[in-house]
């Protein structure tokens, strides 16, 4: 079953965008906020029912998010990741329907590939002007796996 692990917002500030989750919605509350150096984001998440969301605040004006919200003219949903069962099956259900691969801008590489949560893969194509990244979830095996080899 294809459900949503993730929506990933670009915003100008992490800390506004929260607050105003928080006032306006009362959800966030315990959101957790994470300055990543290595990455130059600051990045806050929380769920809201069953989804987790994902504020994303370039710390340099040349940053990933930077350029994405100059480009696009504002703030505004990224990309949402979908959750499925096999992404080697997903992947090649989509590519033989069309769709082309798109290069992850963290890493450098296209089709599935491991992250901190799971194995994932980016679309070129959109739906409705959204990005699309693919994930399956590691099981607790596999997370032990991700985190041995990362020394985490
Ligand atoms: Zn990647």
């Amino acid at each position: 079953m294809t459900y949503i692990k993730h929506m990933a917002f670009a915003v100008d500030s992490v800390d506004e965008t929260l607050n105003r989750y928080q006032k306006l919605l009362g959800v966030g509350l315990d959101a957790k906020v994470v300055v990543a150096e290595k990455a130059r984001i600051k990045v806050a998440i929380f769920d809201v029912g069953d989804i987790e969301y994902q504020l994303n605040e370039s710390l340099d004006g040349e940053g990933r998010f930077s350029k994405w919200i100059a480009e696009r003219g504002g703030e505004g949903l990224h990309h949402i990741c979908y959750a499925v069962p096999d992404i080697d099956d997903a992947l090649a259900e989509a590519q033989a329907q069309g769709s082309t691969l798109r290069e992850c801008s963290s890493c450098k590489v296209s089709g599935s590939h491991p992250h901190p949560e799971g194995y994932v893969a980016f679309l070129e194509q959109e739906t409705g002007g959204i990005e699309i990244e693919i994930m399956q979830v590691y099981t607790p095996d596999e997370l032990e796996q991700y985190k041995s080899i990362r020394g985490i």
